[in-house]
């Protein structure tokens, strides 16, 4: 590795301003922002046009065919300056905010195969260094050696409150109860699974940002980022 690209895991809670974060701080390091929760909303949007999902339940019998089929991908544009995920070629970086992919994406994270197939992609993709990657299994399971891992959470309810002007602001209609209720089931979902479950890894920072500015929260990371590569 290049001196100084080190890896950077962001763990946490669903709505925490991880992305926020990641993004922020890839742009200011110049390293490259990999957002794997877009990956598996990417994959629950598979899942429903496949109708492998039925209410809460999803085919798993089918499943192991149905994703030799699933490409995700990630595409650089430069009019947004941003990598969007595309499935199948196509560009579904709006369509996998939605509530319904919200609704079924922890069921779809939770499929060990689905899993496997993603994690590979992203261990190939951090394989360079100079990585800031956010998710739920970054620093456990996908980069456990990364040199400096975050774990990022907040009070339930400002959460939901963030989300919900975030999901306002862009257009998607939702209500306060609504986007409650999926953070309560997601972060369920996602602690309790068997595979591959929320954790703190061991040797990560953890920040709680319920009372912090955006700004109080970037020069956290930032000095934690910096000490690290000066060091590395
Ligand atoms: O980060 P975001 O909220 O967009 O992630 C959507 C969902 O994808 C999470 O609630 C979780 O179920 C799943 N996920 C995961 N592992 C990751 C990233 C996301 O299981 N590394």
């Amino acid at each position: 590795m290049e001196k100084g690209r080190i890896n950077i895991a962001i763990d946490g809670h669903s709505s925490s301003g991880k992305s926020t974060m990641a993004k922020s701080l890839a742009k200011e390091l110049n390293f490259v922002y990999i957002d794997t929760g877009a990956m598996y909303r990417a994959a629950a949007l598979f899942c429903i046009k496949e109708r492998l999902i039925d209410g809460h339940e999803i085919d798993e019998r089918r499943i192991p065919a149905a994703i030799e089929r699933m490409y995700i991908a990630f595409k650089y544009n430069s009019k947004t300056e941003q990598s969007e995920i595309h499935l199948g070629g196509v560009n579904v970086e709006k369509e996998i905010r939605s509530m319904e992919v919200a609704r079924r994406v922890s069921l779809v994270a939770a499929v060990p195969e689905i899993r496997h197939k993603l994690v590979n992609i992203q261990q190939r993709m951090a394989s360079i260094g100079g990585v800031v990657m956010d998710g739920r299994d970054i620093g456990t399971v996908v980069m456990p050696k990364a040199e400096l891992k975050f774990f990022i959470t907040a009070d339930m309810e400002i959460r939901a409150k963030r989300r919900f002007e975030e999901l306002k602001n862009k257009g998607v209609e939702s209500t306060l109860s609504d986007v409650l209720n999926n953070i309560r089931e997601r972060d369920r979902i996602d602690t309790t699974r068997a595979v591959a479950p929320l954790r703190k890894a061991k040797d990560s920072i953890v920040m709680d940002n319920s009372n912090l500015s955006i700004d109080e929260q970037f020069d956290f990371l930032l000095n934690h980022a910096r000490k690290v590569m000066s060091d590395a």
